[in-house]
C-alpha cells in the first residue's frame, strides 16, 4: 500500500533519510523506533508529503504522491496523521474539528458529517464531550479526537509520530486502547512510538531506524527478545 524505494532526504549537510526502502502491505501495523534524531518524524512526514525528499520515490496505492494543489489535499486526507501535539482546531468544537475536513475536502454533506463524526467520537470514548472545546478535555481526550479526525477523512493508512509522549501516564493507556482497536480493524497503520507494550501487542513489524536508515527490521518478538545490531541492543537496554 505504501512503498519507498531508495529515499534520500538531506536538511542542508544532514542526510537525514539514507537510501530508504519500504513496503507496507494493506493492513500492516509497523512500529518505528529509534533514538531521537533517527529520523522517525522526517519518515512519517515524509508520507503525508509534510517533506519533500530529495531522491527516490514514494507512491500510496501504487500512485506516486500528489505535490500540490487537490491532489495534495486528497493525499492529506488518505494518509491520516496524529501528532504528539494534538493540533486540534481551539477555536471550533470537537464536533466541528471531526466534520470539518470531510465537508471541505471529502465533500460530505453536513448532516452525513455530523452523523459519521458521533459515530467516531463514540468509538473513542469522547462522544459526550462533542459540544465542548478543546481546552476543555484532557490531553488523553484531545488526543483521541484528534484520531477521530483523522478517520473521519476514511485514510487507507494512518501515522502516528509519538502520540503518546506529551500525555500524563495515566492517559496514555486509554490512547493505546483506541490504537489497538484501530489495528484489530485492519487499518494499515505506521507508529513511531517507544510503547513497547503496544509494539509486542499490535505490531507485525518493528523498525529500528539509527541515523536515517533503517538498521533493523523484525517481528516484535524477535526485535526484543533476540535484536541483531549492536546499536539496537544499545537502545532497547536504555529504555526497556
Ligand atoms: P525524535 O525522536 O527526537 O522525535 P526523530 O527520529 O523524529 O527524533 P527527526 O525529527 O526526523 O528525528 O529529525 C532527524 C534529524 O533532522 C534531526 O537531527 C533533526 O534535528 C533534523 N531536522 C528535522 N527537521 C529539520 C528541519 N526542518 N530543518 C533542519 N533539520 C531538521
Ligand atoms: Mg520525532
Amino acid at each position: 500500500l505504501v512503498v519507498l524505494e531508495g529515499v534520500n532526504k538531506w536538511f542542508g549537510d544532514l542526510h537525514v533519510l539514507q537510501d530508504v526502502n519500504l513496503s507496507i502491505a494493506r493492513g500492516e501495523v509497523v512500529v518505528v523506533i529509534g533514538p531521537s534524531g533517527s529520523g522517525k518524524s522526517t519518515l512519517c512526514r515524509a508520507i503525508n508529503r509534510l517533506e519533500t525528499i530529495d531522491q527516490g520515490r514514494i507512491t500510496l496505492d501504487g500512485m506516486p504522491l500528489a505535490q500540490e494543489g487537490k491532489a495534495l489535499a486528497k493525499l492529506r486526507a488518505e494518509v491520516g496523521m496524529v501528532f504528539q501535539s494534538f493540533n486540534l482546531f481551539a477555536h471550533k468544537t470537537i464536533l466541528e474539528n471531526v466534520t470539518l475536513g470531510p465537508i471541505k475536502v471529502r465533500k460530505a454533506s453536513k448532516s452525513a458529517a455530523r452523523q459519521h463524526a458521533q459515530e467516531l467520537l463514540e468509538r473513542v470514548g469522547v462522544s459526550a464531550q462533542a459540544q465542548k472545546y478543546p481546552a476543555q478535555l484532557s490531553g488523553g481526550q484531545q488526543q483521541r479526537v484528534a484520531i477521530a479526525r483523522a478517520l473521519a477523512m476514511e485514510p487507507k493508512v494512518m501515522l502516528f509520530d509519538e502520540p503518546t509522549s506529551a500525555l500524563d501516564p495515566e492517559m496514555i493507556k486509554e490512547v493505546l486502547d483506541v490504537m489497538v482497536e484501530l489495528a484489530e480493524r485492519g487499518m494499515t497503520m505506521i507508529v513511531v512510538t517507544h510503547e513497547m507494550g503496544f509494539a509486542r501487542t499490535a505490531a507485525h513489524r518493528v523498525l529500528f531506524m539509527a541515523d536515517g536508515q533503517i538498521v533493523e527490521e523484525a517481528t516484535p518478538d524477535e526485535f526484543f527478545n533476540n535484536p541483531k545490531s549492536e546499536r539496537a541492543r544499545d537502545f532497547l537496554s536504555k529504555i526497556l
